[in-house]
């Protein structure tokens, strides 16, 4: 049990008597795990703050997660460790020491609130005092509707808003373990150094770390024309009736297909960021990579049309399938399998809708592939965004699969508030799921096919449907307004809980 003189302080004990108000000579009893400390008055306490004092928070990593994670932290009162190898171990695309450095576009995305999901996790974490909206709103530019930042300056302010606060220190330096003790969270992002990276790899598993991504689009099931496509797995195979029609296919005839590769041969592609050195995998070849390899390797690959009778047509034999996968568990939204992609985005909306039945298609995201580190959070993390082998270790930010600033900042801003809680004894539940906060944590740590899992942006796809609102894209702004109403009254309820 740690005793109250090896803080070795008695300003400091003094301190916090005096700021709670206490006689030196009375016992102080409160906080939901009782735990009893000798004090240098040999009166016993049991206090929160008591184990803010004597439990630091390790933060790995001080980028946009990290940043937030300690921001938060450090405000409910826990003392905060950021350790950021940069300068001293550079990556090969920031550029500074600072904290929260944006590495390539200096795009928060969408700000609106009401309408779009990236604008509601705005929303959601100027209302938790979130440091990296903050300093993004000081150092906005204009940029229409988007929330277009100043970076340098944006960095700048943060590393000095965390550094003038008297319970955040940084160490500089990589962490190339993951410890035993201590709560600690991970926030290394795509980035993550090749030394932790090997030691997560030997806690979870080699095949739980992805070193790249490999995205396939994502699109609204409810913008499936279904008079075209029809569900059936290749073969019928499955035990019930679920299995047998998980996949969502659209047909081709000859004429489609060809038009089909020479649109994917001709468009846009964008190229891997300088120092990204990447060699493909086999498995996962973007697909017009595949079409490069010759006109008919798609039509033998992810777009055979074996094993499959189209039920809106049983008399053509389709010339090729295009074949999509329920994405998550509420079933809103498919992701089109095999169709990893480094088109550019315009060129990637433009190719899909040529797509029997995803001509009126809307996407959640679009296909990439990128170098970016991350777990896979969905067998590997608990709902608190601890690892499950290792409670001590939280995660949190890009490294997790989510992705984008917005997103990684959101991560650290919940994971830093589960951490300090547990530190401090208080019992916090995770996000709700229907704001944008939970929509994204649940889909990573259980709402995601582990199987399969992608990093994901936040959108309204994520989210549980409101009931009685018409779906498509008929009915999409009063169900975007209604889901950002829930979301806001639920995120509302879970601050107001923790004041
Ligand atoms: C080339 C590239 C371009 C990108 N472009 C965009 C874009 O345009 N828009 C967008 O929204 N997102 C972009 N991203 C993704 C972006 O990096 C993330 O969205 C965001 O920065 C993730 O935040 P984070 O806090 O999780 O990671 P980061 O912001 O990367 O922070 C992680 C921090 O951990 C540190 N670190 C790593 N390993 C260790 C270690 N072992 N010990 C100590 N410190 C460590 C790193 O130095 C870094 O400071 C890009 C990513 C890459 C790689």
């Amino acid at each position: 049990m740690p005793d109250g003189l090896r803080i070795g302080a008695a300003g400091l004990w003094d301190e916090l008597l005096t700021s709670l108000q206490l006689d030196p000579a009375a016992t102080f009893l409160s906080g939901t795990e009782p735990k009893l400390f000798q004090t240098p008055f040999s009166k016993q306490v049991v206090c929160p703050m008591w184990r803010a004092m004597t439990q630091e928070l390790h933060i790995v990593g001080g980028g946009m997660a990290g940043s937030e994670a300690a921001w938060q932290a450090a405000h409910m009162g826990v003392n905060v460790v950021i350790h950021e190898m940069r300068p001293k171990v550079e990556t090969f695309a920031h550029r500074t020491g600072n904290l929260a450095e944006m590495v390539c576009s200096n795009s928060f995305r969408s700000d609106d609130d009401e309408q779009n999901a990236v604008g509601l996790l705005h929303w959601e974490m100027r209302a938790a005092n979130g440091l990296i909206m903050a300093m993004a709103d000081k150092h906005r530019l204009p940029a229409g509707g988007a929330l277009a930042v100043d970076r340098d300056p944006f960095s700048e302010s943060v590393t000095a808003e965390l550094t003038a606060l008297p319970n955040v220190r940084v160490d500089y330096g990589e962490i190339t373990e993951l410890p035993t003790e201590g709560h600690w969270i991970f926030a290394t992002g795509p980035l993550t150094s090749a030394g932790l990276g090997a030691a997560i790899q030997a806690e979870t598993g080699a095949d739980r770390l992805a070193f790249f991504d490999a995205i396939a689009p994502i699109v609204y099931a409810d913008t499936i024309n279904m008079d075209v496509a029809w569900l059936q797995s290749r073969y019928d195979k499955g035990e019930t009736e679920a299995e047998q029609k998980a996949y969502l296919n659209c047909p081709m005839n000859r004429d489609q297909y060809e038009a089909f590769i020479d649109a994917l041969l001709a468009a846009d592609k964008t190229e891997f960021h300088e120092g990204e050195t990447a060699t493909y995998f086999d498995g996962c070849l973007p697909i017009e990579v595949m079409a490069e390899r010759g006109r008919e390797t798609l039509r033998f690959g992810p777009m055979k049309p074996v094993g499959l009778t189209n039920a809106n047509d049983p008399e053509n034999k389709p010339y090729a399938v295009v074949q999509l996968r329920r994405d998550n568990a509420l079933g809103t939204l498919y992701n089109i399998v095999g169709f990893q992609t480094k088109m550019k985005y315009g060129a990637q909306a433009e190719v899909f809708k040529t797509i029997p039945g995803l001509e009126d298609a809307s996407f959640a995201r679009l296909g990439g592939i990128h170098r970016n580190t991350f777990i896979n959070s969905p067998s590997l993390l608990d709902d608190q965004m601890r690892l499950k082998s290792r409670p001590n270790i939280r995660f949190a930010g890009q490294v997790t699969g989510v992705e984008g600033y917005v997103e990684s900042a959101a991560m650290g801003l919940l994971a830093g508030r589960l951490a300090a809680a547990e530190i401090l004894g208080q019992k916090l539940d995770t996000a709700p799921q229907n704001t944008a906060m939970g929509a994204l944590v649940h889909h990573i740590t259980g709402g995601a096919e582990a199987k399969t899992f992608q990093p994901m942006n936040v959108n309204f796809g994520l989210f549980q449907p409101v009931e009685g609102l018409k779906g498509g894209r008929r009915g999409r702004k009063d169900r975007y307004k209604a889901y950002t109403d829930r979301a806001k009254a639920d995120w509302q309820g879970w601050l107001a809980a923790q004041s």
